[in-house]
């Protein structure tokens, strides 16, 4: 047994299988080889007909608020994917397009499509229509989760406390790992798709048409090979004082996987089964960040159409703080403020700067810096707006369910109602004295300071 559960697999579907010459593998959320529990099936599945298998990601360059910086990260994946791949004898084939129609013109000799699973408006959209446009089966595989979303939960949770329990009953059926397995026949002289895009990342980089607004940053190399160092080390060096540190943005305490999870690099089943294996309160704090708290983003992400909208919020947060909406601000900041990081305050500053610089805020300060984008707003409607506008331009994890809920936490979801005060009305406060407290916020200023610009055009 591959160790691919029944409840991961949904057939998108109603085709019937063709006579095709490949089993085709439509990847395009777990960008990876490892851990992929949709390859593993569609390996399976060929192995069973006799048939190779191939590969294919469609790239678009308009992928809504992607830009350079993303794209770069996510080009240094595939690099990693191609090699992983061709050590198994399947072609990796990345075309230009829109990657439901890409997913057309390469399956026309395909006997069947499997595909990971993504619970975007965009990405459900791609596999919504490529299932009616296919007249082959489409078979979903959900992968980047450790609990099938609706095993976990058939409905949009309050919060962490109300999933927690759902989560931990279904673990020991998920906390399984899935193996790699090796197609019997080779795909590699497979007839590709054309036209193709270079796999190479400066040539892939070259011929898309990108948002250059943001440069990549050379602090996060992407792909699957350095996500893999990145847990090893965090594995050997950061784990067992993960719970004790990870408020502490100048510990560097954290894991250091958002980025590689956003892009499907890494699979959150593996880091969990590690961080189980070796046990300890440090592992205890982190499963709880991956596997509860992702996982709850989620569920709110799945079961809210309007997840990325302030019309998301819970109707206690939106009517506390409709009816702070006109407390007089003590000051009032526009996008550019925010945007360069010009406000009276040291620590938004710096942490604003350390997400343009870095790619990457840490996440405490993240929480403090949505607060503050909420007290210095004209409206918090338009708060909601610019700390998610924000949030997906620069934080390589962005555009990730994990961004849209973390906004929206700092409004008041999954949280409860706190003692009222102006502005915030009964949602949660934070302020610079809590961050003094907490660790030495003064260091965190000086330190950002002297982060240099780590962009640079590749
Ligand atoms: P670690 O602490 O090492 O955590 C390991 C993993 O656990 C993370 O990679 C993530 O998948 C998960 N995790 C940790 N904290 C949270 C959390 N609070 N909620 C859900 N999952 C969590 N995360 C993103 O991935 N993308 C975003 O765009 C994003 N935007 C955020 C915006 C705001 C305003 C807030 C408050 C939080 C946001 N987060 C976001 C959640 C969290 O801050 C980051 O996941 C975390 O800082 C990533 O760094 P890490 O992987 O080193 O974290």
């Amino acid at each position: 047994m591959s160790g691919v559960q029944l409840e991961r697999i949904q057939v998108l579907n109603r085709e019937a299988e063709q006579p095709g010459r490949f089993v085709l593998v439509w990847m395009q959320q777990a960008q990876r080889v490892a851990f992929n529990h949709a390859l593993t099936h569609a390996v399976e599945l060929a192995n069973l007909r006799g048939l190779p298998v191939a590969v294919l990601v469609g790239i678009t360059d308009r992928y809504p608020g992607a830009n350079r910086r993303h794209y770069a990260f996510m080009a240094e994946g595939l690099a990693d994917v191609q090699a992983g791949l061709e050590k198994l004898g399947i072609p990796l084939w990345v075309v230009a397009g829109s990657p439901e129609r890409a997913v057309l013109a390469a399956a026309r000799e395909a006997a069947l499509v499997v595909t990971d699973c993504g619970y975007t408006r965009i990405q459900k959209t791609w596999r919504a229509k490529a299932a009616v446009a296919l007249n082959c089966p489409l078979i979903q595989v959900e992968s980047d989760v450790v609990v099938p979303l609706e095993v976990a939960s058939e409905k949009r949770e309050y919060a962490a406390y109300t999933l927690r329990r759902k989560i931990h009953r279904n673990l020991p059926r998920f906390m399984r790992p899935v193996k790699p397995l090796r197609p019997k026949k080779d795909g590699l002289g497979l007839a590709a798709p054309r036209p193709m895009l270079p796999v190479e990342p400066e040539a892939f980089l070259a011929v898309l048409a990108l948002d250059d607004s943001v440069s990549p940053v050379a602090k996060w190399r992407g792909g699957e090979r350095a996500a893999q160092k990145r847990l090893r080390q965090f594995m050997d060096e950061g784990l067992a004082d993960y719970a004790e540190r990870r408020n502490d943005p100048n510990a560097d305490a954290l894991s250091g996987l958002s980025p590689y999870l956003h892009f499907g690099q890494i699979s959150a089943l593996q880091a969990a089964l590690w961080a189980a294996e070796r046990g300890g309160d440090g592992a205890q704090a982190f499963l709880e960040e991956l596997v509860v708290r992702r996982e709850l983003a989620m569920n709110f992400v799945h079961f809210t159409p309007d997840y990325d909208r302030y019309s998301a919020l819970p109707d206690w947060a939106r009517l506390t703080l409709a009816q702070h909406a006109r407390d007089p601000r003590t000051h009032a900041y526009s996008l550019a403020d925010w945007e360069a990081g010009r406000t009276h305050d040291p620590y938004f500053n710096a942490a604003q700067l350390e997400m343009v610089r870095s790619g990457k805020m840490h996440g405490y300060m993240r929480m403090y810096w949505g607060k503050k984008i909420l007290e210095w707003s004209r409206s918090p409607e338009r708060a909601f707006e610019i700390a998610l506008y924000l949030n997906d331009k620069y934080e390589l994890d962005g555009r990730d369910p994990n961004g849209y809920t973390g906004v929206a936490w700092c409004f008041g979801l999954h949280d409860r109602a706190w003692a009222e005060r102006p502005v915030f009305g009964k949602i949660r406060y934070m302020n610079d004295k809590g961050l003094r407290r907490k660790f030495d916020a003064d260091a965190y200023v000086r330190r950002i300071a002297t982060l240099e610009n780590e962009t640079h055009m590749r």
